[in-house]
């Protein structure tokens, strides 16, 4: 039944704002936005906004979870680490794209709920841990792409050291009224630092984001 909204909202607010990977469009013409939010706002799920997904947070708007997933440049085979589930929404497009997602989550109950979301949806290369995601995931380090779903003061310091060569790391840095959106990529020759797009996500809690 949303289909066609959401086969708009990738024509609309996706490829007419430039997105480009044929793969990713694919894959957010197919995930089930509205399985990731409550009952009472999944009318809005494919419509341009961040919505509440409950515990001050938010599931990121379509195009956002497009314009960072793309930056990861994925191809298919990645093991990929992202700090932040929320909803599970990013997450599972991300699953569609490369091998293996690893996702934290600092609040448990959003943890468990993303979880089961996942489960129901029949998504299974997923790893999920409750926990503070900038100090990344050591065991399952390293990582051929990063996404930071929440927005520190600065890069935390332990991810970048858990991306492989030829990694790519996108990242909201920046204090709590302004951000920028980041792509770093770490070759031979050193880090290479763009800015993507100005941004505003929720904070990025924990050792290496605010301390509250
Ligand atoms: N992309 C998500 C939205 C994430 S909102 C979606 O599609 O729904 C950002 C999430 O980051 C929130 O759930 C917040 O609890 C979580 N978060 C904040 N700091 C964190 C940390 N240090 N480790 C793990 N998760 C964190």
């Amino acid at each position: 039944m949303f289909d066609r909204a959401r086969r708009r909202m990738v024509a609309e607010q996706l490829e007419g704002r430039g997105i480009r990977d044929p793969r990713l469009l694919h894959a957010m013409g197919r995930v089930p936005r509205h399985e990731f939010l409550e009952e009472a706002l999944r009318h809005r799920a494919y419509e341009e906004f961040a919505l509440p997904i409950g515990y001050g947070q938010t599931i990121s708007h379509p195009y956002t979870v497009a314009l960072m997933t793309e930056a990861l440049e994925l191809q298919g085979h990645e093991r990929v680490l992202e700090v932040g589930t929320g909803s599970g929404y990013q997450t599972a497009v991300l699953a569609a794209l490369c091998a293996n997602v690893f996702t934290i989550e600092r609040l448990a109950a959003l943890a468990m709920r993303a979880r089961k979301v996942l489960d129901s949806q029949a998504i299974y290369n997923v790893a999920l841990q409750i926990g503070d995601g900038t100090i990344g995931w050591k065991a399952e380090a390293p990582f051929d792409a990063i996404l930071v779903a929440a927005g520190g003061p600065d890069l935390p310091r332990p991810l970048l050291s858990q991306l492989r060569r030829g990694g790519r790391l996108v990242v909201p840095v920046g204090d709590g009224d302004s951000q920028s959106l980041l792509r770093l990529r770490l070759e031979d020759s050193g880090i290479r630092e763009e800015v993507i797009a100005d941004c505003r996500f929720v904070k990025l809690l924990g050792r290496f984001g605010f301390a509250r």
